[in-house]
């Protein structure tokens, strides 16, 4: 299942960042799935509460915020959010470009202990769809 290789991935690149950063434990996931992305929230909620056990992620919380596609018109320069797909401007009828919406971005939180202080750190990563298939197919 998509979601399900998806997710996988995504508990990796945690695992790989965690050790760099001497991480203990990472506590917090933010996810921002753009609404093109092909991820059904639901099943992504699923695949990650099924595979965190024994990760580094195994406490971590996830919090999903949805993405609309967003779109900017070239002609006339507008930009606007819609749920629809559409390629070409409704005012002017020039071709339609997309911003934001159709990949899949993670803010992770993890908690470090640095000389007996707890540091917190926010990565931001996107991770396109296509980028992860290439990963999981390999
Ligand atoms: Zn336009």
């Amino acid at each position: 299942m998509h979601e399900y290789s998806i997710v996988q991935a995504l508990l990796n690149q945690c695992e790989d960042i965690a050790k760099e950063h001497n991480a203990t434990k990472i506590e917090k996931i933010v996810c921002k799935i753009g609404i093109m992305s092909g991820i059904e929230i639901h099943l992504f909620e699923i695949a990650f509460n099924t595979f965190k056990e024994g990760t580094i992620c195994s406490e971590a919380r996830l919090i999903i915020n949805r993405q609309d596609l967003k779109l900017k018109c070239e002609g006339c320069d507008r930009e606007f959010e819609t749920k629809e797909i559409i390629s070409i401007c409704d005012v002017c009828g020039d071709v339609l470009n997309t911003i934001d919406g159709e990949d899949i971005y993670l803010m992770r939180f993890w908690e470090m202990t640095l000389m007996g202080e707890s540091v917190y750190i926010l990565e931001m990563l996107k991770l396109s769809n296509r980028g992860l298939n290439d990963n999981t197919n390999r």
